[in-house]
């Protein structure tokens, strides 16, 4: 009998950076269950292909990996050749990111580069050319992967938790520029979260309290959950979300005054 062919995914496919492990593969993981075909991307393809080859038994959909540094300019405009070019793809989890643990003073400023490289460079061009093709195609959804040192810079050395303020400015940017065109866009700001990433950046997990460190699977589901009721910002552990409505209430509040003709009279 011949082999049957591939229904193509009603939900499209989801393109995954950085998904060769931690949160990344989460994502994969419950996409697929979802229905999503699945284009993974990290720079380990034998572990892409072990998941790869995982998930195409588990759930039967189509799994395809592409290895690719984002922190090397070919690959990363393959990738956004393939974001701009695929019409199957409805999906960007923007997640590949690293960190570099420790002060600043006396830092390793060439690390430094490739954490910008990676968690801004490669992040915003990936965003830029997933919204682009998004809206051609009157649908799609943009996952950024922040953190929540975007609103706690005085936890962590202030280039990480930069790069990850730069990735939610770029959601609630493209979100207010999104906003009729059937394209969303999502940012998750989890907080520690039990992955290589500690280990990779120099740090341990084993530091952290655990009333701190969340596990992956639970920290991907309460994000899932988080796009399943429509928020624009997830923080998975946040037991109110008026916590983080009422700081966006106090930062727009000063809007009207952050750009006027006169100075302040104290600055007088
Ligand atoms: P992780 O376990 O270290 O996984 C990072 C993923 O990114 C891996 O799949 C890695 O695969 C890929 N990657 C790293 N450098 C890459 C490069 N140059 N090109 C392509 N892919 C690359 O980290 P994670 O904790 O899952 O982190 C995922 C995202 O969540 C990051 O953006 C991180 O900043 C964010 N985040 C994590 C935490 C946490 O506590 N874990 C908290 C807040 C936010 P290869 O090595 O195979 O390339």
């Amino acid at each position: 009998m011949a082999n049957p062919v591939p229904k193509p995914a009603v939900q499209g496919t989801a393109l995954i950076t950085g998904a060769s492990t931690g949160i990344g593969a989460v994502y994969a993981n419950r996409l697929a269950h979802r229905g999503y075909d699945l284009i993974l991307v990290a720079r380990d393809l034998n572990r892409l292909d072990e998941l790869a080859a995982r998930l195409r038994a588990d759930s039967g959909v189509q799994v395809e990996t592409l290895k690719a540094d984002l922190n090397d300019r070919s690959d990363l405009l393959k990738v956004e050749q393939r974001l701009r070019r695929d019409e199957a793809i409805t999906m960007l989890v923007n997640n590949a990111g690293m960190s570099v643990s420790g002060p600043l003073i006396g830092g390793d400023a060439d690390r430094l580069e490739s954490m910008i490289g990676l968690n801004v460079q490669a992040v915003s061009r990936l965003a830029v050319a997933a919204a682009t093709a998004f809206v051609a195609r009157r649908r799609g959804t943009l996952i950024n992967m922040a953190s929540v040192l975007a609103l706690a810079p005085e936890l962590f050395n202030g280039v990480y938790s930069g790069t990850k303020a730069f990735v939610l400015n770029l959601s609630l940017a493209l979100h207010q520029e999104l906003k009729d065109s059937g394209v969303r866009v999502h940012a998750v700001l989890p907080g520690a979260t039990r992955t290589e990433i500690w280990d990779r950046s120099g740090g341990s997990v084993d530091q952290l309290p655990k009333e701190m460190l969340m596990e992956v699977d639970e920290m991907v589901d309460a994000a899932l959950a988080g796009l399943d009721s429509g928020e624009l910002v997830t923080i998975p552990s946040l037991p109110d979300a008026g916590d983080y409505d009422a700081m966006t209430q106090a930062r727009l509040t000063l809007g009207p005054n952050l750009s006027r003709n006169t100075a302040a009279a104290r600055y007088k």
